[in-house]
């Protein structure tokens, strides 16, 4: 066990979607490393749910080949005795008396609901675990992204969630807020002296959040083609981030100090909507072309040759409409199918206001603050200096770098590894409340119609290319260019 990781207390986590692709390639991975680190106590069980006709022999076994790589068989023989298998259908009430048996009733244990699966089964899970009075004492519920796809919709699930859990038991999942980073970006924002003074208007030139993918929509087409990169990303990930950039100092570090601060941000941005969507927003989707050295086929030939309206990039200038922020555009950035997997903040200082060096010293810079969430997460501050030696005085910008996996030697947790116990130990600070996700919505759902309205085409880009040009344009007409962190 590590100084910084303390055993939880016991409990039963019960996870909805047991056998699917998040659970066996985040959920379970995250617990069997807190396995590893002491923090799962003896008698906690984890749970997996799905309609699969299996048993724990069998669950089990496929898990084994999913953690296998992580460490030796004999701790995750040892792991997987905490693990279980009950296979129910969400939509059916048969076998919920058995499994409500398993789980009986110990109103002191903490008990956690985790639906990694599609959000419409969200409403008849919660409809079953009150019917069957599985909502005891500490019973806690984790909902997965998306909530809804439209503000009626995410209305429509915390309506039906909040019938069987307070808001104080619903946990809403992002698991961007869980990555190291963005706890640093707390940390460094609010734990030194240094940037508080700079963090307005008056110093910073502008905010970029880039969230890029190399891969393509590959096996999860359907889910993607109705959700496209506005709702998949931005609505929830995007904004989250944007919020902690900008949010004013919380008064403490309680769940609803920094949730209240988070809303204020999504109520102070500046509305898009017909009559500036064309200008503010690029949507494109990604026709055949080559990533990471291979030939990959366009987004429609991935669909199995549909012609299809979903973007699959964004690019967006967002304004915050206050004090602190007004005249600084937040861009926002994020597609599938480009050169690079990475995920950053970049937030760009002013110029100084006078150059007192000679022309032939060299350009000076702005400085920057890039915030790394993936893949190496870090943060660096880009510097001007010196460049050393005895010539004439030629100006360097580079940059103050820190790894984290490299400055504190140990790989970087995964966010759903810190994510997965902040419920277990009931602290919603890193999870979104109910109404911001709605304040989200608010502010997305007038883009989606804008974009519906215009009846446009998203604007095709090749694959391994960093989108359609106008999301080049939309930056460079107002003097900027996006990061590339190669000076
Ligand atoms: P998935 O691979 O399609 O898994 C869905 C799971 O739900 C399976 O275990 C499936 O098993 C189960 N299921 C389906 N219908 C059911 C029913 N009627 N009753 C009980 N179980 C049922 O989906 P996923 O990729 O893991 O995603 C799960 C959720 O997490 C989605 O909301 C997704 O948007 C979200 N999410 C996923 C990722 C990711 O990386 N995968 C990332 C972020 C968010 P059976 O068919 O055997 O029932």
């Amino acid at each position: 066990m590590t100084a910084s990781s303390q055993s939880v207390e016991p409990f039963d986590l019960v996870i909805f979607g047991g056998t699917g692709d998040l659970a066996v390639r985040k959920l379970l991975p995250a617990l069997f490393h807190r396995f590893l680190d002491g923090q799962i106590p003896a008698s906690s069980r984890i749970v997996g749910i799905a309609r699969e006709a299996l048993d724990d022999a069998g669950y089990r076994a496929s898990l084994r080949e999913a953690l296998v790589g992580i460490c030796d068989a004999a701790k995750l023989d040892v792991f997987l005795q905490q693990v279980f298998y009950r296979p129910l259908d969400a939509r059916k009430d048969e076998g919920w008396d058995d499994f409500a048996a398993f789980i009986g009733a110990q109103p002191e244990h903490v008990r956690v609901f985790y639906l990694s699966t599609s959000p419409e089964l969200f409403v008849d899970i919660c409809g079953r675990l009150g019917h069957y009075g599985l909502n005891q004492g500490k019973s806690r519920v984790v909902l997965e992204k998306p909530i809804g796809r439209d503000l009626d919709s995410a209305n429509q699930i915390n309506d039906a969630v909040g019938k069987v859990f307070s808001e104080s038991q619903t946990f809403r999942i992002d698991h961007y807020l869980g990555k190291e980073t963005v706890q640093n970006l707390l940390v460094l924002r609010f734990g030194n002296a240094l940037f508080e003074p700079l963090w307005n208007s008056a110093h910073i030139d502008h905010v970029q959040i880039t969230v890029a993918e190399t891969l393509g929509v590959g096996h999860r087409g359907a889910y993607y083609d109705r959700a496209g990169a506005l709702r998949d990303m931005v609505q929830n990930h995007m904004l989250q981030l944007l919020c902690m950039v900008a949010m004013e100092p919380p008064s403490s570090l309680a769940p609803d100090a920094v949730r209240d601060e988070k809303l204020k941000v999504l109520h102070s941005l500046k509305p898009i909507d017909e009559s500036n969507v064309a200008q503010l927003t690029v949507r494109g989707q990604y026709r055949a072309g080559v990533a990471e050295g291979a030939s990959v086929p366009g987004y429609p030939d991935e669909l199995g040759n549909t012609k299809s309206n979903t973007e699959t990039f964004v690019a967006l200038k967002a304004e915050i409409a206050n004090w602190r922020w007004a005249g600084v555009p937040f861009y926002l950035r994020t597609g599938k199918r480009l050169p690079d997997r990475v995920s950053e903040i970049v937030v760009t200082f002013k110029p100084v206001p006078h150059s007192i060096f000679n022309p032939d010293a060299g350009t000076l810079s702005q400085n920057r603050l890039v915030l790394r969430l993936q893949p190496d997460e870090g943060v660096k501050l880009w510097l001007t200096i010196k460049h050393p030696g005895p010539g004439g005085l030629r100006l360097r910008h580079v940059p103050l770098d820190m790894s984290f996996a490299e400055a504190f030697g140990v790989q970087q947790p995964d966010a759903y590894e810190r994510l997965l116990l902040d419920v277990v130990r009931g602290n919603p600070t890193l999870f979104m409340r109910r109404d911001e996700v709605e304040a989200a919505w608010r502010w997305a759902g007038p883009i989606l119609a804008a974009w519906s309205a215009s009846g446009e085409a998203p604007r095709p880009y090749a694959a391994g290319s960093w989108g359609p040009s106008a999301a080049v344009a939309l930056i460079e007409r107002d003097g900027r260019t996006w990061n590339e962190d190669s000076e």
